[in-house]
């Protein structure tokens, strides 16, 4: 592939070229075009087919690319937690009785978050985000400066949706009374509301928000036509306490509060009974899964799956990686080769729901649920040219299958990216972000990191005893 594949367009964008490779389209007719391309210009596509056509509709344009490339729509993460996390991953103990992983670890490190520990932790996690993919992010809902998120996020170049805490609980951070808190969700409405940086309503859920809080937010979103997120039921603790607070449990309850909604995105809702079930059907709310984190955390996905029941009634649903200390790797296609299994394994059926499933979960299916398909999830003329080149020339590939989703799903993951452009830009060139100095980002995150986990009095996990070096 050339080196040089930004064009000279003062924004920075690439007008005039075109991308060769096999297409998974992920379009309606889910079209998959061997030897195809797709023209780009500015930050929209604007041809998609045969290489042959392509080429001779627009012959001016810088080629790049070959057969033996598949490139794909950009990848969508509807569930990560952007700061808090990434600067102590892999320091959590994974054995932990429920719960505690939340409150002994990660609300007290959210706490002692700086901004610039915000905007270090949401490039490290973005960047990563990118190498494997995943061009769209939709931040949880724990962000404390997003200002600083938001930089970071132009500087690598993915596209976010922000969210910032929302819990009207005594004692938590950032936590406050209902019109605090919806005075700071709709500052963030205000200020992020671009095609790459937007925001969203984001509660942390769960039994954290009261009634009141609950209704004020979904009223917020709805009138600024935006999503309202939030945590629930990743375990049946939330069932317990809403059960015990007003006798139904929590999304029979938020149901009638006029919560649920097309506007409502609801992050894992894993343990959910019948009556539930049907009414996040029936209301349009989406579910988000994010199965990684419900196995690190022992969660009982495997007991019941609902997500699958969920999708098979045409359900919205898309797929998350949740967070650095719960699913950890923030690589989309990880995510969908798991729901795959899951969905093969829990239902004994290994005909109700494959890899191309899978891939429209994290493509097409995840962009309709979260609200942004008429922009990203597939490769159409009018979309916005996120797109993510894998290289099929790594030992991983060779002989090439002749169902390119079977094997990108199952015999791959975002190790084979090389290239990933977002709205027109490259911000991936061989397997490397652009808009990141790793080696500086290396450096200050293993210095905030040991300065944070002494400001948050927390005692990260090690194995076992380490030797000292050999002399
Ligand atoms: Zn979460």
């Amino acid at each position: 592939m050339q080196d040089d594949r930004r064009s000279d367009n003062p924004d920075g964008s690439r007008a005039g070229h075109i991308i060769r490779g096999t297409i998974i389209t992920m379009d309606p007719e889910r079209r998959l075009i061997d030897d195809g391309a797709v023209a780009l210009a500015g930050d929209q596509i604007i041809g998609v087919g045969p290489a042959n056509e392509i080429l001779a509709s627009f012959p001016s344009s810088i080629v790049t690319g070959s057969a033996a490339d598949l490139v794909v729509p950009g990848y969508i993460n509807g569930h990560q937690h952007l700061t808090g996390d990434r600067l102590i991953q892999s320091s959590i103990p994974d054995n932990l009785a429920p719960g505690e992983s939340i409150f002994s670890w990660v609300v007290p490190v959210h706490a002692a978050h700086t901004p610039d520990n915000d905007e270090l932790s949401a490039s490290l996690t973005l960047a990563e985000s990118l190498v494997n993919g995943v061009t769209s992010t939709f931040e949880a809902g724990t962000v404390a400066h997003p200002d600083r998120v938001a930089a970071a996020a132009q500087q690598v170049g993915a596209r976010v949706t922000l969210g910032t805490w929302g819990w009207d609980v005594d004692n938590g951070p950032f936590a406050g009374p209902v019109d605090e808190v919806i005075d700071r969700q709709r500052q963030l409405l205000t200020q992020f509301n671009g095609p790459l940086v937007s925001s969203w309503v984001a509660l942390i859920g769960h039994d954290l928000m009261s009634d009141e809080l609950a209704t004020a937010a979904s009223e917020l979103a709805k009138s600024h036509d935006t999503k309202l997120t939030f945590h629930i039921s990743p375990t049946t603790s939330d069932v317990d306490s809403y059960l015990a607070r007003t006798g139904k449990r929590p999304l029979v309850h938020l149901d009638e509060l006029g919560v649920l909604g097309p506007h409502t995105v609801l992050a894992h809702a894993v343990h959910l009974d019948d009556d539930e079930a049907q009414r996040v059907l029936a209301s349009q709310a989406a579910v988000v899964s994010c199965p990684w984190a419900y196995l690190r955390l022992g969660q009982g996905i495997t007991r019941e799956f609902r997500h699958l029941q969920l999708w098979q009634s045409a359900g919205r649903l898309a797929l998350g990686c949740d967070s650095e200390n719960a699913g950890d790797s923030v690589d989309g296609l990880r995510v969908a080769a798991l729901f795959t299994g899951l969905a093969k394994d829990c239902s004994v059926d290994p005909t109700v729901f494959g890899a191309h499933e899978g891939l429209e979960l994290l493509t097409i299916k995840g962009a309709q649920a979260l609200g942004v398909a008429d922009q990203v999830g597939s490769i159409e003329v009018g979309k916005q040219a996120d797109l993510v080149v894998h290289d099929r020339t790594g030992v991983s590939w060779p002989p090439l299958g002749r169902d390119p989703v079977l094997q990108l799903v199952w015999g791959n993951d975002g190790r084979s990216v090389r290239d990933v452009l977002v709205a027109g830009h490259l911000v991936v060139r061989d397997g490397k972000v652009l808009g990141l100095d790793l080696e500086a980002a290396t450096i200050a995150a293993a210095e905030a990191a040991e300065e944070l986990i002494a400001r948050a009095d927390i005692e990260p996990t090690s194995c076992w005893p380490m030797l000292p070096p050999q002399a």
